[in-house]
């Protein structure tokens, strides 16, 4: 394969269309299905099929098909950003992932007339025969039979890919349909410019709202794609995120950033609570003062109040000089309190004081000082517990407790790693001048199984390690990543080339078993001079052993029946 050249952000896998399958990973215990890094779902073709009908119903075939077009659309859109970052930047490879790619989704099977292929100066072409259209069938048994082609959202999700690679319009049309009685449909592609009459296709698709018109040269795909981007990622200073919980975050955050509230962030260690208070003070009306933080938990409990609210000459032995706590070089600005729960209790009830007067009072010192601050707290603890065992004030915790915001542990938001992951690599990759090709598939389900109990923070921690490990221009591998110890997660199953699932850890393993390790060990048993009744007894008790007793997993193990297993189990010697 020709080197091609490739940066830290893209995650470059090979690239041949059997290599596709590898990139759907199941993970049950999670609730996930992933293809590459888009979250997908495994539902019903006949529930999709039966609300496409009941659409029809209430809102016409026009309606419903530029609907199911523009789905398409988008589903083009966001495979042909995978393939393309999968780093080749070879056009025509990239249009032979596409049909595999479909293919794997379960869409449609795609038979090539003549396949899509591209040169510099010649126009797109593609003819298709498409068996086994999803949509095709689903429009005959959900609808009847139509008088027009009916693969809608097909058809939208070849112009979407094609579209996008391409940088030109282009438009593909059903000329046979399943849906019209045809045995198959057959679809053609060509640039927009080249159909005649294109206006019905563009009208459906309102392609002028995704591409610029035709004549007007490259792409700029607008609207639709940058929305539909921004959805999906979210960059919000130095946080980045794209999952559910992180946007819920966002969105609390900016809510409370114009006010003066009291934010109490409660979260595992190592979520990025200080990152959050940072952002918080960083969108709000005090960030051009100062942003103070203070971790209660690494202050010497004698020590808490001066560094708080600072000391007044002579108040102790070694308290030669005044100086200001924090609260006071904070003034105008935000005060960061991080692990909260582990205040003192003395330091709690003055704390509170300074929160109701607003006014503070150097250790040592009769003079109150006024002080404007913004607090912003985080705890990693369950203060409300604390409260009841008297370990924390309640009147602090209500005053804390005006406005929490929990952030959620990396292991409940999964679709955050491989933003986070790209972040990571390029910040290390810059402060080591170091150039990488990415990370490889099994680090990457590595990653993505993880429990990882320390949240961002270790996500970061391993792949500043990973950075520093990896031969330059090579690929993060696992060893590189995790040392050992860490608990991998064996509960994720990716798809062989012939669309098996297969643990994707012991995956590798199995290579290892090379045919002539295979041979040694079959030389080795021959060389016993075993019965092969007595060999078949061995297997079957080692498949027993391994599958801890149990007969059915056993079974499957040596791809027998259940009964097949007990038949040669119980047969006479
Ligand atoms: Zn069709």
């Amino acid at each position: 394969m020709a080197a091609r050249p490739e940066t830290a952000e893209s995650t470059p896998i090979g690239i041949t269309p059997s290599d596709l399958p590898a990139h759907v990973r199941f993970a049950p215990d999670t609730g996930h299905i992933m293809l590459f890094d888009q979250r997908m779902l495994l539902m019903h073709g006949f529930s999709l099929g039966e609300m496409r009908r009941e659409l029809i119903a209430k809102l016409g075939l026009d309606e419903t098909r530029e609907m199911f077009m523009r789905l398409g659309y988008q589903q083009g859109i966001e495979d042909m950003k995978r393939i393309k970052a999968l780093g080749s930047g070879d056009i025509e490879e990239c249009l032979a992932l596409g049909p595999r790619l479909r293919e794997i989704e379960g869409f449609v099977r795609n038979n090539p007339l003549q396949a899509m292929h591209y040169k510099e100066g010649e126009a797109f072409y593609g003819d298709y025969i498409w068996s086994a259209s999803w949509e095709g069938e689903a429009h005959l048994a959900h609808v009847g039979l139509s008088g027009e082609p009916a693969c809608w959202m097909m058809v939208g999700y070849a112009n979407g890919f094609c579209t996008g690679l391409m940088g030109t319009p282009v438009v593909w049309r059903e000329v046979e349909c399943v849906a019209m009685g045809h045995a198959h449909c057959r679809v053609i592609g060509k640039p927009l410019d080249q159909w005649d009459d294109a206006d019905k296709d563009v009208r459906f698709l309102r392609i002028e709202e995704f591409v610029d018109g035709p004549g007007k040269g490259r792409l700029g795909i607008r609207s639709s794609d940058n929305a539909a981007a921004s959805a999906q990622t979210t960059t919000f200073g130095e946080l980045m995120g794209a999952s559910a919980g992180f946007n819920a975050v966002v969105q609390l955050l900016t809510k409370v950033a114009p006010t003066d509230a009291t934010v109490l962030f409660l979260g595992e260690s190592g979520v990025g609570k200080e990152q959050f208070s940072k952002t918080l003070h960083a969108i709000g009306p005090r960030a051009n003062a100062p942003f103070i933080s203070v971790n209660c938990a690494a202050i010497p409990s004698e020590l808490v109040e001066a560094e708080l609210f600072g000391v007044e000459k002579g108040a102790f032995t070694n308290a030669t000089l005044s100086r200001p706590g924090r609260f006071e070089r904070a003034d105008g600005g935000t005060l960061f309190l991080d692990e909260i729960g582990c205040l003192p209790l003395p330091a709690q009830g003055k704390l509170l004081r300074v929160l109701q007067e607003q006014e503070i009072e150097r250790v040592g010192d009769t003079r109150s000082r006024k002080v404007d601050v913004r607090i912003v707290a985080a705890t990693n603890q369950d203060l409300r517990s604390d409260v009841a065992e008297g370990k924390f004030r309640s009147d602090l915790f209500y005053r804390l407790n005006v406005f929490p915001i929990e952030i959620p542990p990396l292991r409940d938001r999964r679709e955050d790693i491989p933003l986070l992951l790209n972040l990571f690599l390029d910040r290390y990759c810059r402060k080591f001048n170091k150039s990488l090709s990415g990370v490889s598939e099994k680090a990457f389900d590595a990653l993505w199984s993880y429990e990882w109990p320390g949240n961002v923070r270790e996500l970061e921690n391993l792949v500043e390690r990973a950075v520093i490990l990896a031969d330059a221009g090579g690929r993060i591998d696992i060893s590189h990543l995790f040392a050992g110890g860490e608990q991998l997660g064996s509960h994720i199953f990716s798809v062989s080339p012939v669309g098996q699932l297969v643990n994707a850890f012991q995956q590798g393993q199995n290579k290892t078993v090379s045919p002539a390790g295979l041979e040694a060990v079959l030389d080795l048993v021959l060389d016993q001079g075993q019965s092969f009744d007595a060999l078949e007894q061995l297997i079957l008790e080692r498949a027993i052993t391994r599958s801890k007793g149990n007969v059915s997993a056993a079974a499957r193990m040596l791809k027998l029946g259940r009964g097949q297993m007990q038949y040669r189990m119980n047969k006479p010697k």
